[in-house]
C-alpha cells in the first residue's frame, strides 16, 4: 500500500519517484495485543449513509466463538463513534466503550468453542476511515482506520467472513468486496448488498462510491473461470484506464501460474478511483488515484498492488511486526513481473536499483526488517525487504524459492502468518536450517560492506591458485552482524570463466580456488545477488608478479602501505583526485617484509586514483574507513 508521487522520466520508474510515492511512513505508537480470547466468525455491516452531512448511522452484528472456558467480554475496537445500543439475542448487553475500545460484558459468559452473534448499533460523523472527498465516499483503513467506521477486532491477526450492506441515495454507483449480490430500492435510496465470501482482515473491508463511476470492463479467462474485471473513474479517466491497466490480465495469469490461482477467482478483481496518498490493495479492489502522477509507466504500481492479492490479502501479515510480509513481497512481485514482460536482465536492473535504494536510503541507526519503528518505511519495509526475497532465492534456488512460496501461499490461504511461520516453510521445503539468514537479514538491521583483494599463484602451467581475501567492513554497533553469505566469485581467464561459491561468514576471511587458465580478473558477486557495498582494495595480480606486494589502507585521514616483501624496492607513488589533479608525488623506499609506510599528507574520504610506479597504474581507489589495521 501506500504509494505519493512525482515524475518520472524513464520506462522504469526510479526509486525516488516510488519514495515520493511511498513514503509516507507511519510511526509506530502502538502496542499489539493478540485477543487469544475469541476468534470472530463473520461480521454483518450494514451502513447507512447521508453523503450531503459527511454522517453514517450503522450496525455490525458480529458471529464469534469463544476460546476460553468462560468469555466474559468481548473487547472490539470503535474510535469517535456513538454506541446506542448492543443486543445478543434481543436483549440489551453492557458495555463499556472507553477511547477506542468497546468491551461487551457478555451475560451469560460464552463457553469454549460456543459462538454467538451480538448486534452494535452506532452512528456518527467518521474522522478518518471513510472519507468524503472529490465526490467519492469511500474507505482506506491500513493499519488502524477501519475502528473509525465499523466497530469490529482491529488486528490483522483475526479474518473473519463479510456481509456488507450499504444504504445510499439513487444515483450512487458503488463497488465493495466480494461480490454484489441484491439491490434494494426504498424510496430515494438504495440498499446495495455485497457478500466477501473469502475470509478478510478488517483493515481489507471497504467500499467506494460515486455518482461519477463508469466502469471500463475487463475480463481474466483462465481454465474454466471467466473472471470479471472493473475499472471505476471519472468519465474523463476512461482511456487513462484503458491504456495503464491494460495488462492486468496477463498480470493476474502470470502471478497465478507462478504461485496459486487468483485467490478470488470466483469474484473479481477491480481497479477503483480514490483520492488516496497513492494506491492500497484491498481485498478484490485496488483503491489508486489515478491522479497520482505514477510515472509513464504504471505496471509497478499496478503489480505492485495486484500482488498483495496473494501477500497480504490471501495471507496476512498476523501482526504488525510482520508488515514486510505484505510489503516486501509485493514489492518484489514488481521485479518479477518485469522479468515476465521485459526479460531476465529487466528483473535484475529493478532489482539493482530496489538495492541501491535500500543502500542510498538506509536509515541511521539502522533499524531491521522486522518490527520496524516506521511501519511503511519505503527503503527497509519494501526494498530491503524485496532484496531479501531476491537473496533467498540465490541461497536456495529457483525450484525450491518458487516451491517454497507456493507452499507457504498454500499453508496459510485465507488466514495470516508470522515471519517465523514463512521461515518454517522455506526450511521444511529446503531442507535446510535457514535461521541464520532470517536472523541476519530481517532480525538484525544493515547489510554488508565488503572489501576484497585478490592474486593468484602459477603452480604449474595449467593450475592457478587464486587467493581471495574477503572483508567485512562494516559498521556493528546497532547490531549490525557480520553477515554469513554464498558468494558468487568468477574468475576470469582469456578463454574461460570459472565460477566458484565461497561462504564467507567472517570479519576477514582468506580463500583459495584454484583454476586451469591464467586469471586476468576476477569479479565479486557479479550478477548482484546481495544487498552489500563491495570495493576492490589492494593491489591484484595485474601488478605484483608473484604476490600482493602492497596493501593500501586508508585509517583517519592517512594513507598506510603494507610492503610484502623481503627485497628492497623503490616505487614512485602518486595520487591523483576525481578530476586528475596530482595531490601527492613521492619515491617510497620498501625495505623489508611487513613494513608499514604513512604518507606525510591527510586525505578526506572520497575517490582518488594511485600510481606507484612500475607496479600499479591509475588504480582507483575508494577511500573510506577501514577498521582492518
Ligand atoms: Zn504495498
Amino acid at each position: 500500500m501506500k504509494i505519493l508521487f512525482i515524475f518520472c522520466f524513464f520506462q522504469i520508474p526510479t526509486e525516488e519517484i516510488k519514495a515520493k510515492l511511498l513514503e509516507k511512513e507511519f510511526k509506530k505508537t502502538y502496542s499489539e495485543r493478540i485477543d487469544t480470547t475469541f476468534d470472530i466468525l463473520h461480521y454483518f455491516i450494514e451502513i447507512y449513509l447521508l453523503p450531503q452531512n459527511h454522517f453514517l448511522s450503522g450496525k455490525n452484528k458480529i458471529r464469534f466463538k469463544s476460546l476460553t472456558s468462560s468469555l466474559e467480554t468481548l473487547r472490539l475496537n470503535l474510535k469517535n463513534m456513538n454506541v446506542d445500543s448492543i443486543l445478543r439475542n434481543g436483549v440489551p448487553q453492557n458495555y463499556i466503550y472507553t477511547d477506542s475500545t468497546l468491551r461487551i460484558i457478555l451475560s451469560p459468559p460464552l463457553n469454549l468453542n460456543d459462538s454467538t452473534e451480538v448486534e452494535v448499533f452506532y452512528k456518527g460523523f467518521p474522522n478518518g476511515g471513510l472519507y468524503f472527498k472529490d465526490s467519492i465516499i469511500y474507505a482506506d483503513n491500513e493499519p488502524f482506520r477501519a475502528k473509525r467506521w465499523i466497530p469490529l477486532y482491529d488486528l490483522p491477526s483475526d479474518k473473519a467472513l463479510l456481509d456488507m450492506s450499504i444504504k445510499i441515495p439513487i444515483g450512487y454507483k458503488i463497488i465493495a468486496n466480494g461480490l454484489k449480490i441484491d439491490s434494494i430500492l426504498q424510496g430515494n435510496e438504495i440498499i446495495y448488498k455485497f457478500k466477501e465470501k473469502y475470509p478478510i482482515a478488517n483493515y481489507l473491508i471497504v467500499f467506494a462510491s460515486s455518482p461519477y463511476f463508469v466502469n471500463v470492463k475487463d475480463s481474466f479467462v483462465y481454465g474454466n473461470y471467466n473472471m470479471p474485471i472493473y475499472n471505476l473513474v471519472f468519465p474523463q479517466d476512461t482511456n487513462l484506464a484503458k491504456d495503464k491497466f491494460q495488462r492486468i490480465s496477463w498480470m493476474l495469469e502470470y502471478f497465478s501460474n507462478t504461485f496459486l490461482i487468483y485467490p478470488f477467482i470466483e469474484e473479481k478483481y477491480a481497479h477503483v478511483h480514490a483520492p488516496i496518498g497513492g494506491a492500497m490493495e484491498n481485498q478484490t479492489n485496488t483503491f489508486i488515484n489515478v491522479h497520482a502522477n505514477w510515472g509513464p509507466d504504471w505496471d509497478w504500481v499496478v503489480a505492485h498492488e495486484l500482488s498483495h492479492q496473494w501477500f497480504g490479502d490471501l495471507v496476512t501479515c498476523k501482526t504488525w511486526k510482520d508488515i514486510w510480509l505484505n510489503e516486501g513481497f509485493a514489492s518484489y512481485c514488481e521485479a518479477l513481473w518485469f522479468s515476465e514482460r521485459d526479460g531476465e536482465n529487466a528483473y535484475h536492473n529493478y532489482m539493482n536499483g530496489m538495492m541501491q535504494y535500500y543502500i542510498n536510503n538506509e536509515p541511521y541507526p539502522p533499524f531491521p526488517i522486522y518490527d520496524p519503528p516506521y511501519l511503511f518505511h519505503f527503503a527497509v519495509v519494501y526494498r530491503k525487504g524485496a532484496s531479501v526475497l531476491h537473496m533467498l532465492r540465490h541461497v536456495v534456488g529457483d525450484s525450491i524459492f518458487f516451491e517454497a512460496m507456493k507452499t507457504y501461499l498454500q499453508t496459510f490461504s485465507y488466514s495470516s502468518a508470522i515471519t517465523e511461520d514463512f521461515r518454517e516453510v522455506f526450511e521444511s521445503v529446503s531442507g535446510q536450517n535457514l535461521w541464520w539468514f532470517f536472523n541476519e537479514w530481517v532480525y538484525l538491521p544493515g547489510h554488508p560492506k565488503y572489501e576484497f583483494s585478490w592474486n593468484y599463484d602459477s603452480i604449474s602451467q595449467n593450475l592457478f591458485k587464486v587467493n581471495l581475501n574477503i572483508y567485512q567492513v562494516q559498521d556493528t554497533q546497532y547490531n549490525v552482524p557480520i553477515y554469513k553469505m554464498p558468494i558468487d566469485i568468477w574468475i576470469i581467464s582469456e578463454q574461460d570463466t570459472f565460477k566458484e561459491v565461497v561462504w564467507d561468514s567472517l570479519k576477514q576471511q582468506n580463500f583459495e580456488i584454484y583454476v586451469s587458465k591464467k586469471p586476468i580478473d576476477l569479479l565479486f558477486d557479479p550478477e548482484n545477488w546481495i544487498l552489500k557495498e563491495v570495493q576492490e582494495i589492494a593491489l591484484n595480480e595485474k601488478i605484483s608478479f608473484h604476490k600482493n606486494l602492497f596493501k593500501i589502507y586508508f585509517f583517519k585521514g592517512d594513507i598506510l602501505i603494507e610492503y610484502f616483501d623481503d627485497k628492497p624496492l623503490v616505487a614512485k607513488m602518486e595520487i591523483f583526485d576525481v578530476s586528475g589533479r596530482n595531490l601527492f608525488s613521492k619515491f617510497l623506499n620498501f625495505s623489508s617484509s611487513k613494513s608499514h609506510y604513512k604518507l606525510n599528507k591527510k586525505f578526506n574520504p572520497g575517490i582518488y586514483f594511485i600510481n606507484l610506479k612500475p607496479f600499479l597504474k591509475k588504480k582507483m581507489i575508494l577511500f573510506y574507513k577501514f577498521q582492518n589495521f
